[in-house]
């Protein structure tokens, strides 16, 4: 298939996260151009679709059967994704999906069903850690052998705080989430057993809200992941990970920033925002997303596929099951289809220093 040059995109849901993508494809992602919004809350839709000079439909449904949208971005709540990417593999359009891909397993059986039967991956799914400089050298490490057989990794994703409309499964399904994507990613392998522990609750949560979680992922080949996810952090959005190998370790650098040292102390800045974090990996992933569909190849997405979305979303199932079962619950996967065995063009390389043992 030959795209066209710029890919006319079009965006769905323009609160926090799509404002946001709607300004990096309008400003700063070469190719791309936004020609279309849509959301739930017109004015929002105007008043960002004025900012870049795109026009405003009634209805997501609308803007994906628009002729001059190539490719549609998904950045609506959860339970309002199926919908929308369904709509896009029906058009055979890309479509850029924000996680989850749908909050249950069985709607994204459906859009895997959908999918396979058009024959063509479409689907990518925001899990923009993939994407992420620090991610990416840490995986080089692994996969380089450096460090050994992995044994082990531990994660934490500390945030500052949460809207009050935040629920103990949330920490499963919307923080740790990520850390699951990134484990399956990690070590390509997938996950098969998930528990979650709570233990004494944060004095800056509301009460009966489960916070921090102590989530442990066991992957297939029986590594395991202990994730502290902390939604009441207060001090910083603090993103750790470590893999323990049999040979080593290779753990994410502290801050991709300076670190000051003066008057007997070091000062390194941490960001407060999950935004600050990781815009430099939002907008590598989108321009990573529009260069393969400018490129026309048979499959029009990179990254996390739809299968990843899939996954995601079982394992979370399971944590939920775990928290509130207490005991370790198990991941059953459906068989995965053909059309997701194929590998993907390799993403560019990683900023891993000069002389950094692979
Ligand atoms: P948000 O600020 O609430 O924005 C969602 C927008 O979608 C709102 O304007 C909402 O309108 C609109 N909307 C709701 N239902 C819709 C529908 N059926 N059709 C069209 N628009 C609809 O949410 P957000 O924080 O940006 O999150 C959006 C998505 O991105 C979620 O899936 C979230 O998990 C994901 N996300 C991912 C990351 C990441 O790190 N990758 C970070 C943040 C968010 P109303 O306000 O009127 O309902």
């Amino acid at each position: 298939m030959t795209a066209r040059n710029p890919i006319s995109v079009g965006v769905i849901g323009v609160g926090v996260i799509g404002r946001d993508h709607v300004l990096r494809l309008a400003r700063r992602t070469v190719g791309a151009q936004v020609v279309a919004i849509a959301d739930a809350d017109n004015d929002r839709a105007r008043s960002v679709a004025a900012e870049v000079g795109a026009d405003v439909h009634a209805t997501g449904a609308e803007l994906i059967a628009d002729g001059r949208v190539d490719a549609v971005v998904v950045a609506s709540w959860g339970p309002t994704h199926e919908e929308y990417v369904l709509a896009a593999i029906a058009a055979g359009k890309p479509v850029f999906c924000e996680k989850p891909l749908a909050p249950t397993r069985e709607a994204c059986d459906r859009i895997l069903d959908a999918e396979v039967a058009a024959g063509r991956r479409l689907v990518t799914v925001g899990f923009m850690r993939r994407h992420d400089q620090q991610y990416r050298a840490m995986k080089e490490v692994v996969v380089g052998g450096s460090i050994g057989a992995p044994l082990l990794m531990h994660a934490a994703h500390r945030n500052v705080s949460v809207p009050s409309f935040f629920t103990s499964e949330m920490i499963v399904t919307d923080t740790a989430v990520h850390d699951i994507d990134v484990a399956r990613w990690m070590f390509d392998e997938e996950i098969v057993a998930v528990t979650v522990l709570s233990g004494r609750v944060s004095g800056k949560a509301q009460p009966g809200f489960r916070d921090p979680q102590l989530i442990i992922l066991q992957t297939a080949s029986g590594i395991l992941v202990d994730v502290e996810a902390s939604v009441n952090a207060g001090f910083a959005y603090d993103i750790r990970g470590e893999v323990v190998g049999e040979d080593g370790t290779v753990e994410l650098s502290e801050s991709a920033g300076a670190v000051v040292k003066r008057a007997g102390a070091a000062h390194v800045r941490v960001p407060t925002e999950w935004i600050e974090r990781f815009t430099p990996a939002f907008d590598a992933e989108f321009r990573a997303w529009i260069d393969v569909i400018a490129a026309g190849g048979t499959h029009a997405t990179v990254g996390p596929t739809a299968w990843d979305g899939y996954a995601a979303t079982a394992c979370c199932e399971a944590g939920l099951a775990a928290l509130h079962s207490g005991t370790q619950e198990r991941v059953e996967l459906r068989p995965k289809p053909e059309l997701y065995c194929t590998t993907q063009p390799a993403l560019t390389s990683t900023a891993l220093p000069e002389g950094t043992p692979r």
